[in-house]
């Protein structure tokens, strides 16, 4: 069965990156009938935040993202304690006693001498002599995985073959001096024992997935299959600090319907042309790392924003019915929704449909017409009452085009432009219609 997760740290808001990554764990998963896990990330308790958890959650289920499972590395330390010791004894994991300052000073070195800033290893070569003294100087050590000096390589669903060299990387230090996790360890140690299958991320984490692919080895586990996604930039071509802040709260608050946001997301970077979807099995159906490209995926505002308003225009009464106007119809959304940028702009034609509508000023020519038009409106069939009307006062007035539809439009409305007419004068209704027209 596949299995995916999304595994922020609650260290602060999901924003749009992140919320792609979801989206791709969440439709891989549906497009393989397998599951989707949540695994929330907070090995760091210092900067982990309940409120964050939360906001994750709830950020989530409104872009309809529904975990099937929902896991914590905080509950999990007994686990990571364990593999940590097995590792240890196995001799892959391995006490480091340098400071900073002297890596620091090391990678000068390496860097002085035209040198990649590779760890080299000086910690493997203390006796248990030196490493006693060193103890008894103060110092606690930090600790490294031992990487095999061997190929490392892997096929990724979206970059193809990749391979690294083993001797190349630095031992990742894996736990802190104080005790505390990186977050290489407990990822693969999670992803081995939730059985995830497909490891969805973004390529910032490529050279991780070199040195975690041995600690999967290590452990004994296969290795997930992994798609290394380009990151999302911004239309200016970088990742900027105002991407990094757009979160579901900005969307939200700009009138932005979660179906845009995933339409977008979905297909944003790939081969397939974004397009107005609501209907999330079509997107999930032709979801396909293989159509990911790996330039990095472009995100505009501006897109996302024609993209709402082609959205809102499709989406059915019961999708928005809770955000209406509470006696607002499915007769009246379908009458207003071609004409809303956002379904929150949907009240104010309502408020049109149920007045008062400020009266246009209109010349006397204009008013004798209304007039007409008043004494026409009370004797037509108010089954459709706008061809009624329309096709009434054509005949005895002679107006036609504009002259005809603009001021029964300006006098029912109060606006020059909006809704089809036949559409919004059933809504108005024959009593509004008679006084506004009088
Ligand atoms: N917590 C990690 C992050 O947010 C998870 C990376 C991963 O998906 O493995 O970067």
């Amino acid at each position: 069965m596949t299995v995916t997760r999304f595994a922020p740290s609650p260290t602060g808001h999901l924003h749009i990156g992140n919320l792609r990554t979801a989206l791709h764990n969440w439709m891989y998963a549906k497009r393989h009938g397998g599951r989707f896990l949540l695994r929330i990330d907070d090995t760091d308790p210092a900067r982990s935040e309940e409120r964050f958890v939360d906001a994750i959650r709830t950020d989530l289920a409104w872009l309809g993202l529904v975990p099937d499972g929902e896991e914590r590395q905080s509950a999990r330390f007994d686990r990571y304690e364990a593999v940590f010791a097995e590792l240890v004894a196995a001799g892959r994991i391995y006490p480091a006693y340098e400071t900073p300052e002297e890596l620091d000073l090391r990678r000068k070195v390496l860097a002085g001498r035209g040198l990649p800033p590779v760890y080299d290893r000086a910690a493997l070569a203390l006796t248990d002599a030196d490493r006693a003294r060193m103890e008894g100087e103060g110092r606690t050590p930090h600790w490294r995985f031992r990487l095999d000096h061997a190929p490392i390589e892997w096929d990724d669903m979206v970059r193809g073959a990749q391979r690294f060299d083993g001797a190349l990387l630095s031992d990742p230090v894996v736990r802190r001096a104080d005790g505390s996790w990186l977050y290489l360890l407990p990822s693969v140690i999670d992803d081995a024992d939730m059985a995830v299958t497909h490891v969805v991320r973004g390529e910032d984490h490529v050279s991780n997935t070199a040195t975690q692919m041995q600690m999967f080895a290590a452990m004994g586990a296969t290795p997930p299959t992994f798609a290394h996604e380009a990151l999302l930039v911004g239309s200016e071509g970088k990742l900027s600090k105002r991407l990094g802040s757009l979160g579901i709260d900005h969307f939200r608050g700009a009138g932005i319907e979660p179906e845009a946001v995933v339409a977008l997301l979905a297909r944003l970077g790939t081969s397939d042309p974004v397009e107005p979807v609501t209907d999330r099995q079509t997107l999930i159906d032709t979801f396909d790392f293989a159509r990911f490209g790996r330039a990095p995926a472009r995100f505009d505002e501006a897109e996302l924003a024609q993209l709402n308003t082609r959205i809102v225009h499709q989406l059915p009464f019961e999708r928005v019915a809770a955000t209406l106007p509470a006696d607002m119809d499915a007769a009246a959304w379908d009458a207003v929704r071609g004409n809303l940028d956002r379904v929150g702009d949907a009240a104010d034609w309502w408020r049109v449909v149920t007045g008062p509508v400020e009266p246009a000023a209109f010349d006397a020519e204009d008013r004798a017409f209304l007039t007409t038009a008043a004494r026409v409106a009370r004797s037509i069939d108010w089954d459709a009452p706008w061809a009624a009307l329309t096709g009434a006062l054509k005949a005895e007035t002679g107006r036609k085009g504009k002259a005809l539809f603009l001021p029964l439009r300006l006098a029912l409305t109060g606006r020059a432009h909006g809704p089809d007419m036949a559409a919004l004068l059933p809504l108005i209704g024959r009593e509004r219609a008679l006084t506004r027209l009088e």
